[in-house]
């Protein structure tokens, strides 16, 4: 930014959009998958910015603070999350709108598999794409066998299925499964979990299959260690919505029906229970007021920059004067800025 260009507006791209925290702000980069951690400041300056031309908001600063506003000016514009135009050209430029929605009422289903359930599963999948479910996730126990297994990863040959995600013992890991693996392009990814050590398995020949140390786990940890996803949709979900709970659905083994594997059973399903059956599950008020519980309204993470893009299996809970809690702290701290070593 030079002398000449003190007349212009500065704007943010649509899809670049600033949120606060307590002591630091983000601001987010949907398009690129990206964000830039900035100081509050830097948003009181494009918070003048949006009313007043860059020589008005300028001119009413002293000469400290004239610098740093031009400093993050440069800033924003180099890594093109904003741009100078003219007052006309700033009506140009609508905010992108934030609703969100999917033609789902259950979008995501993880489902557990053992030896004995998974001639059930053939059945849960056409139940559950009746409410347009696409994504799919597989926990494979111990005890699967081989031929269990490619059973049931083909059973989706023939469904709407958008991917699917699978997680199994590192036991069964053998060359005629990760051949039947291979042939299967809706498969996404697999986790194969008591691997002796953390790697991706190259010889797969497309670096889907991931070898990890850990177990499957049914236990959150102590230290929440949260997950972060920028993009457009996970944004404006977690507008108005838990982003880890909102329209998903988890079966164990014995075919309770949870919100999570953390979470408590609702019902249960067996070879013959209908869609309605589900149906009647998650529209219970037990079952889905965990959809709701944003970060917004969750004490901390209400003041956190990561709240738009952090993904939290905690399950919140309701004290007695009304406001949503984890029991368990997060790894970060939006009050100090700081990471928990
Ligand atoms: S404080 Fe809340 S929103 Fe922030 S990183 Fe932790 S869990 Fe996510």
């Amino acid at each position: 930014m030079n002398s000449a260009d003190e007349h212009l507006y500065l704007q943010l791209f649509a899809d670049c959009i600033a949120v606060k925290g307590s002591v630091r702000s983000i601001i987010y980069d949907l398009g690129r998958c990206s964000y830039k951690i900035v100081p509050n400041d830097l948003l009181k300056v494009l918070q003048r910015c949006s009313l007043k031309s860059l020589s008005e908001v300028i001119a009413d600063l002293d000469a400290k603070d004239k610098k740093t506003a031009k400093e993050y000016v440069n800033f924003l514009i180099k890594n093109e999350l904003g741009f100078l135009c003219t007052k006309n050209e700033k009506e140009m430029f609508p905010k992108l709108p934030l609703n969100w929605d999917v033609p789902s009422t259950i979008a995501n289903a993880t489902i557990e598999v053992d030896n004995r359930n998974f001639k059930n599963l053939h059945h849960y999948i056409l139940e559950l794409q009746k409410f347009n479910c696409y994504f799919f996730s597989l926990n494979f126990h111990n005890d699967i066998s081989t031929a269990a297994f490619i059973e049931t990863i083909n059973s989706f040959r023939n469904s709407d299925l958008y991917s699917l995600s699978i997680a199994i013992p590192h036991t069964i890991l053998s060359d005629k499964i990760i051949n039947e693996i291979t042939k299967l392009h809706y498969i996404l990814n697999v986790v194969c979990y008591n691997a002796p050590a953390d790697d991706v398995l190259r010889y797969s020949n497309d670096g889907r299959i991931k070898l990890i140390t850990k177990a499957l786990t049914k236990k959150l940890p102590a230290t929440h260690i949260p997950s972060f996803t920028v993009n457009i949709s996970h944004f404006t979900e977690a507008q108005k919505f838990n982003t880890f709970y909102n329209r998903k659905i988890y079966i164990d083994r014995y075919g309770n029906v949870r919100n999570s594997v953390f979470a408590q059973k609702h019902g249960k399903l067996n070879k013959n229970e209908t869609h309605q059956h589900i149906k009647r599950i998650i529209n219970s008020k037990a079952y889905n007021y965990l959809y709701n519980v944003k970060k917004d309204i969750v004490k901390t993470c209400k003041d956190c920059e990561y709240r738009y893009m952090c993904t939290d299996p905690r399950i919140p809970m309701k004290s007695s004067s009304g406001y949503y809690y984890y029991e368990t702290p997060c790894s970060y701290n939006p009050y100090k800025g700081e990471w928990k070593s």
